[in-house]
């Protein structure tokens, strides 16, 4: 098995989104979004003093009263309970009862796609289009609180071009670590079977035999890829193919994973059958994304191996309620109806039994910006509010290979952080209406402060 904590950790300093991350926004002076929303300039050196009701401490799930954090430019330069001396001169923020809670990080999106844009609709959709979609839809989550993201599968290499742009400062959104086009077999859940055999289409990830996939791992790589994505089986939105059935043999999935790791990334692997669990993690997964199909073996699996679970869990609450208006092809709605009840069985006893879970929500299958959804999903399927929160901080920094600089308020990490009134370890359902988001030092969205930090922009 590959020892990925020991292997990983010191590649990931290389990979390649994290050279660009993060500072150019505060090079503006200041940028108006929208109402009261807008990112306000820190200039390199600002000192920020924020001051809330209480702090959620991920590493240690705990909840800490009255904390006060001094931010320098894009760090957190300490956090404390505000008794002691604090910087002179520093900018003061009140945010009242709130709770303050580090960035939330989604390691499952799609901000290059639309929910409802499946089936022949989705052909029409150019690249360009779906890179502007993303730009759209990555303001859209980073005000909902998530400041950091994994968007695993995208066509054209759109994500790519989106991590850039954030990078640059050119639009808003989350820290990015992309995949551009997911990797699978001909035919399968990350091909394209919609077309005529005369058109002779094929997705840009479809590779088949040990040599091809190592070679498209290094070819996706040489693009940009930060994280390498791939389906190991069938799926729900796919024409022809079947989730029930493993798609990469294991010494595929052998050769993949094997050449991402030498390369320094990490891989996620869409997986539903049993079968194809099961050989993922046998041949050193980091991530399954989805496990619907898990069973007890595959559970005992994902802990001897330590590998993370990515359950995607609000889509299939989501689903229920919307798919009878979203007129989706026939192939979808008959497999979505055998997939939903095991998947929640399965998952719930998956948290049962303490698999390790970081929070993924596949945003894209429903739309972006409900994404604090999968905290509550994740919670109505046996998980605590704390274990929740954990999953989309702490955890999903470490499966991100982030944990040096995001998923906790520590000192020396980068200034992300939301905020939400009350405390969401005791009620869940707050985590859906975000108050406060700063991302690297800068300020996105402020609606609690009362010190006027608005008040340049709402002038
Ligand atoms: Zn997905």
């Amino acid at each position: 098995m590959v020892n990925r904590d020991s292997e990983t950790k010191g590649m990931m300093a290389w990979v390649p989104g994290l050279r660009q991350t993060g500072c150019t926004v505060r090079g503006l002076a200041l940028v108006m979004v929208t109402g009261s929303l807008w990112a306000q300039a820190a200039p390199a050196e600002q000192t920020i003093v924020i001051r809330a009701s209480k702090l959620f401490d991920s590493d240690s799930g705990r909840v800490l009263d009255r904390p006060a954090i001094v931010v320098r430019g894009s760090r957190i330069e300490s956090v404390g309970s505000g008794n002691g001396p604090l910087p002179p001169n520093a900018r003061q923020i009140n945010l009242g009862d709130a709770t303050l809670v580090p960035g939330f990080i989604d390691v499952h999106t799609h901000l290059t796609l639309n929910a409802g844009n499946a089936g022949y609709e989705a052909l029409g959709i150019s690249v360009p289009r779906a890179a502007l979609i993303g730009a759209k839809n990555a303001r859209v989550t980073l005000l909902a609180g998530f400041t950091s993201v994994r968007n695993v599968g995208a066509e054209g290499y759109a994500d790519v071009a989106l991590r850039d742009a954030i990078n640059a400062g050119d639009v808003i959104g989350p820290r990015m670590q992309v995949s551009g086009p997911p990797l699978g077999i001909t035919g399968g859940h990350c091909d394209s079977n919609l077309l005529a055999p005369e058109f002779h289409y094929s997705a840009e990830g479809a590779a088949d035999g040990v040599e091809a996939v190592s070679h498209k791992v290094r070819e996706v790589v040489k693009y940009g890829a930060d994280v390498i994505k791939f389906c190991a089986s069938g799926g729900v939105f796919s024409k022809g193919d079947n989730p029930l059935l493993e798609q990469y043999s294991p010494a595929e999935m052998q050769a993949l994973i094997t050449e991402a790791h030498r390369l320094g990334r990490r891989v996620a692997t869409h997986a539903h059958s049993a079968v194809a669990i099961k050989d993922a993690i046998r041949a050193g997964v980091d991530s399954i994304e989805h496990g619907i199909f898990l069973d007890d073996e595959g559970i005992q699996l994902l802990k001897e191996h330590k590998t993370f679970l990515v359950p995607t869990s609000y889509p299939l609450f989501w689903f229920q309620e919307h798919a009878p208006q979203m007129h989706l092809p026939p192939w979808v709605m008959e497999k979505a109806a055998i997939i939903i009840p095991a998947a929640k069985q399965n998952m719930a006893k998956a948290f049962r039994s303490g698999v390790r879970v970081a929070l993924g929500t596949d945003a894209g299958v429903y739309p972006h910006g409900e994404n604090w959804g999968e905290f509550w999903a994740m919670v109505e399927l046996g998980l605590t509010p704390t274990q929740a929160l954990q999953a989309g901080t702490a955890n999903a920094a470490e499966l991100m290979g982030w944990s040096d600089r995001i998923g906790s308020i520590r000192t020396g990490k980068l200034a992300d952080m939301v905020a939400v009134k009350g405390n969401p370890v005791t009620d869940v359902r707050l985590l859906q209406h975000v108050e406060f988001v700063m991302k690297d030092g800068v300020i996105y969205k402020d609606e609690i402060s009362s010190n006027g930090s608005a008040s340049p922009a709402k002038q």
